[in-house]
């Protein structure tokens, strides 16, 4: 392509651009240009793959909740994560990408089962139903986990309270791992669930 034609090119892209723009905004907006410019080449260059990438990782991970889900259910759950504040949708989107730096995940040596004391394998799957893990997340919320796993990940009818304890449950896994590992597998060892 010439310059001409590249210069031309990006003219039709910024006139397209600058009247989705007008049309959303006006006139409760002034017009910023690069903005619209900003807005659009983002989507152009780096279109959002996070929704084909978590499907991917559910097929992988948890390949028994994949016929429930459906595309409408999916843009539910990707808009209402949107609308929460960012460190709980973060957590949701590392669950859901299973960013969980487990031990299986990172490929650790040393312990190779549940931080919380269970004989099962460090993994995402265990964790969203380690009974250690989600009595102390049940008792801090006073609530029970949804039995679903579906639910259990917030991608089935979300709600406020699924998200938060999502959210609970993978910020406790994180700084257990990051910071209280060898203290809290003392404490699973000798039973002190209060302690827990
Ligand atoms: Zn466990």
């Amino acid at each position: 392509m010439s310059s001409c034609e590249t210069k031309s090119s990006l003219l039709i892209i910024v006139c397209e651009s600058e009247r989705l723009v007008f049309e959303r905004d006006f006139p409760l907006k002034r017009f910023k240009l690069k903005r619209a410019l900003s807005d659009f080449l983002l989507v152009a260059l780096f279109p959002d793959d996070i929704q084909g990438t978590i499907l991917r990782r559910l097929i992988k991970y948890f390949p028994s909740v994949v016929p429930l889900v459906s595309v409408e259910g999916f843009d539910v759950a990707k808009r209402f994560s949107a609308s929460l504040p960012c460190c709980v949708a973060q957590q949701l989107l590392r669950t859901w990408a299973n960013g969980w730096t487990t031990i299986f995940l990172m490929h650790e040596n040393e312990l190779c089962t549940c931080l919380f004391g269970c004989a099962e394998n460090d993994t995402l799957q265990h964790c969203l139903f380690c009974i250690v893990l989600c009595s102390v997340v049940d008792c801090a919320l006073g609530s029970s986990a949804p039995v679903c796993l579906l639910s259990r990940l917030a991608l089935s009818s979300p709600s406020i309270l699924s998200a938060c304890r999502l959210y609970v449950v993978c910020s406790c896994y994180h700084t257990v791992k990051a910071s209280h590992c060898s203290r809290f597998r003392a404490l699973c060892v000798a039973g002190d669930v209060s302690a827990i």
